[in-house]
């Protein structure tokens, strides 16, 4: 056999001109956003993903995010550092609780429904979910109700957005849709950045529209340190650390390397994209 030259591929929104003999890519991410799709089924290049390795524990990041928002941890672990905490007060950094909520999910795919299985057990009242089309079967598990993304903004005490980022979930996240969500209600993105309009987003946080947001992802990423999300006590940004565990990004890593050594070969991936 004739020795293979591995390459680095990274592709971001479009396949690069020089790349005409590309035959494999292997993304070391569930999301393929980044992919230029259209192009690359066109060509019929091949593509490895790592789906199911990484939903645990970007289940358990978003579970993390949630209760550090809703519960004000960065702001609290400030006041202990800053002289801030003095004597008891009653309302003093009260946030918000998961007992008897309602949470909203967008996207109940595999991560969402982590995320849910997780959030059950502290004692969430209702699950409302969307999509492109209800998941009866999925949603059993929880209970959950398929409603639209308006009736999702309105009714939920919580929102988690696990969708994947296409044209149709570009800016979902925008004004008007906090313009529906409760005043005492907290916003949670690990999707992608580009899921939420982020201007919309830091109106609505500013002006006490919506009560505390948690985002994983942003757009761009690296947020810019002068960012004006930045400025804000009630945003929680995270640096994209949905996946970051030594054994998850091993596993992913091994699974990358795999797709693509197997899509070398012309063998079947251990994870390959439908295209
Ligand atoms: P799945 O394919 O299992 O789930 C994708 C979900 O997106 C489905 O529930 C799907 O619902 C939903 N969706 C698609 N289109 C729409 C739409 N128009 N409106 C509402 N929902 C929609 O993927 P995973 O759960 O494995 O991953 C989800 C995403 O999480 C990834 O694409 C990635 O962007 C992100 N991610 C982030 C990580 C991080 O580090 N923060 C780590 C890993 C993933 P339906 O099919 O019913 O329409």
């Amino acid at each position: 056999m004739r020795p293979v030259r591995l390459m680095k591929v990274f592709v971001t929104r479009r396949i690069p001109a020089e790349g005409a003999n590309l035959k494999v890519i292997s993304t070391m991410s569930v999301g393929i956003d980044h992919l230029a799709l259209d192009e690359i089924k066109k060509r019929g290049i091949r593509v490895g993903y790592t789906p199911d390795v990484l939903t645990d524990t970007t289940a358990e990041l978003a579970v993390s995010l949630l209760l550090t928002t809703c519960r004000r941890l960065p702001e609290a672990i400030e006041e202990v550092k800053n002289g801030g905490w003095t004597s008891w007060k009653p309302l003093w950094l009260c946030g918000y609780g998961l007992t008897q909520s309602t949470v909203g999910i967008i996207g109940l795919g595999r991560i969402g429904q982590a995320i849910a299985r997780r959030l059950k057990p502290f004692g969430v009242q209702r699950f409302l979910y969307t999509g492109r089309q209800p998941r009866p079967e999925e949603a059993a598990e929880f209970q959950a109700e398929f409603v639209s993304t308006p009736e999702l903004a309105a009714q939920s005490d919580f929102i988690v957005v696990a969708c994947s980022l296409t044209p149709a979930t570009e800016g979902l996240c925008n004004k008007d849709f906090f313009q529906k969500m409760k005043e005492t209600a907290v916003f949670i993105n690990i999707s992608r950045g580009d899921v939420v309009n982020q201007d919309d987003l830091y109106q609505a946080l500013a002006s006490g529209k919506i009560a505390a947001a948690g985002l994983d992802v942003t757009s761009p990423e690296p947020l810019p340190t002068n960012h004006p999300l930045l400025t804000l006590k009630n945003c929680v940004i995270l640096p994209h650390i949905g996946s970051a565990t030594h054994r998850t990004r091993n596993t992913m890593s091994l699974l990358a390397a795999n797709n693509l050594l197997a899509g070398l070969r012309g063998e079947p991936m251990p994870s390959e994209l439908k295209l």
